[in-house]
């Protein structure tokens, strides 16, 4: 692991945030960054932890167990992978894991929020969208999600939805993945009109998320930017 290729990386994204939000009248304090950790190892976590990277993502409830017991208590995570039912009651039951980023079925609406309830907790969950309508993309198409988010609302008590996340196509590009980006915060615009309360936008990776922030990112999930290429 080398230190001053890890700090430099993390001074770059800052920067990069930093940017983007002067161009479109934002503030960095706004834009949380969720560092996807997924295939690195926690030698990796614990120096950006001492460098106030607070929140983790991983993709894999496994590899999030694992990393989770080797580390402090003080990590934090988002689960921002596909989550299989049978696997929600691993992810509730860790205080420490603030949200699920992916919840993408309204069967597993009902099974994390049966097993919150069991936890005594409600769990904060965004809901994710599938804005390129692209088949291999897990979540709910644009169509259905205002009317998914209006029933949620009342069915599962145990659910905080904060609100949406996406993940856009690989583009060369990255302007090429504005559109998507806007979809999203429109849809955020228009659910909010119905009377729903969504603060957050989960949207950018590395290669897009300085476009992501221009059109109101909340949330940014950066792994190579930070960790390097990922090795599998
Ligand atoms: C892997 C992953 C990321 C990070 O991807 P990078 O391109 O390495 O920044 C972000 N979000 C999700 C859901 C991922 O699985």
């Amino acid at each position: 692991m080398n230190k001053n290729k890890l700090k430099k990386r993390l001074k770059k994204v800052k920067s990069n945030i930093k940017k983007s939000c002067k161009k479109v009248g934002r503030n960095p304090s706004e834009i949380t960054i969720v560092a996807v950790s997924k295939n690195h190892f926690s030698k990796k976590i614990k120096f950006f932890q001492k460098n106030n990277i607070d929140i983790f993502g991983e993709n894999r409830v496994q590899e999030l167990r694992r990393k989770n017991n080797k580390l402090n208590s003080e990590v934090k995570w988002h689960f921002i992978g596909h989550l299989q039912r049978n696997k929600v009651k691993y992810i509730t039951r860790m205080d420490n894991c603030l949200m699920i980023e992916s919840l993408d079925s309204d069967r597993l609406a009902k099974e994390i929020n049966k097993r919150a309830k069991k936890n005594n907790r409600v769990m904060p969950v965004l809901v994710e969208v599938n804005t390129s309508g692209d088949e291999n993309k897990y979540g709910f198409q644009v169509e259905e999600t205002i009317d998914f988010l209006e029933k949620a609302e009342n069915k599962y008590d145990n659910l905080d939805i904060r609100g949406l996340m996406t993940i856009v196509p690989y583009l060369d590009n990255p302007e090429d993945t504005r559109p998507y980006f806007k979809k999203l915060a429109n849809l955020k615009n228009k659910a909010n009109k119905k009377g729903l309360n969504l603060t957050e936008l989960s949207m950018g990776m590395t290669n897009d998320y300085q476009v992501a922030i221009e059109e109101g990112a909340t949330i940014v999930r950066i792994g190579t930017a930070l960790f390097g290429e990922r090795k599998y």
